[in-house]
């Protein structure tokens, strides 16, 4: 192969760029190849949910509850005896340390970069939501904390998933929107969760949603409160089916406490 002198000028530059300003994992800050990636190390840490999981709430099932059904979906004791508004709830990772360190830079630290990262990841975890999907919505946030924030993480979420997945006609971000400001989840319990978010959100255009079958995107599942209210205000508009597809699920049993995420 002949390089010409323009390439041997372009690989001197990458050299002398990577001794200089290496590319350091998003999580350790050990040298990694190419931007905005983790490490091998990293990588191997993160835990994607594999066990059978309960198709509404995401915790894990064990024993005989592997059996129950509804609508042909696993779902846990729980969701069985009282179900929620969302039909298919789908996350790629459980909430462990290494995923908290990433989400948290994604959601506070202006590192929208990641958003490419995780639309990745969400967009083969979540292939057959897409198909069932007419529209696309991210969880909004509150003008207050967008002014604070200067981005929705959801919705740059939603915004490269349906690129990657070619759905972006189907993405609808300001259909749902926030119209009260609620005080952090984080510290709270199921229930009080379901409370605090309560009549928090409202919708423009609603006939838009019809008889649609919506996909719900957010960064992390933690109880559900959060997604299940969003479903609930859709379907009592008229929508049909709900998913859900978030980065990870913060399992009950996980030694992080659900009620300690950093969110
Ligand atoms: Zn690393
Ligand atoms: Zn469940």
């Amino acid at each position: 192969m002949i390089y010409s002198f323009f390439d041997k000028i372009k690989h001197m530059f990458v050299l002398v760029k990577f001794l200089l300003l290496p590319n350091l994992c998003l999580v350790c800050k050990n040298t990694v190849f190419s931007q905005d990636d983790i490490c091998l190390d990293c990588w191997h840490k993160l835990e994607f949910i594999t066990s059978q999981t309960c198709s509404k709430c995401l915790e894990r099932l064990s024993g005989t509850d592997v059996l129950l059904r509804l609508n042909h979906l696993p779902v846990c004791p729980k969701c069985y005896r009282q179900p929620p508004f969302v039909d298919h709830a789908k996350a790629v990772f459980s909430y462990t340390k290494e995923i908290r360190t990433l989400i948290i830079k994604f959601k506070h630290n202006d590192s929208t970069e990641l958003s490419m990262f995780f639309a990745k990841l969400m967009a083969n975890t979540g292939q057959e939501l897409f198909t069932k999907s007419d529209l696309i919505i991210p969880i909004p946030i509150h003008n207050q904390k967008m002014r604070k924030r200067k981005y929705n993480q959801a919705f740059l979420l939603a915004k490269y998933l349906s690129k990657i997945t070619g759905d972006i006609n189907k993405l609808q971000p300001n259909i749902l929107y926030k119209s009260k400001p609620t005080r952090p989840q984080e510290g709270r319990t199921s229930r009080q969760r379901t409370y605090n978010i309560k009549n928090s959100f409202s919708l423009k255009n609603p006939d838009l949603i019809y008889n649609k079958n919506i996909l719900i995107i957010d960064d992390v599942h933690t109880t559900g409160s959060t997604l299940n209210e969003c479903a609930k205000i859709l379907k009592k508009a008229g929508a049909n089916q709900i998913y859900t597809l978030t980065i990870a699920k913060v399992q009950k049993d996980a030694t992080m406490s659900v009620y300690d995420v950093g969110m």
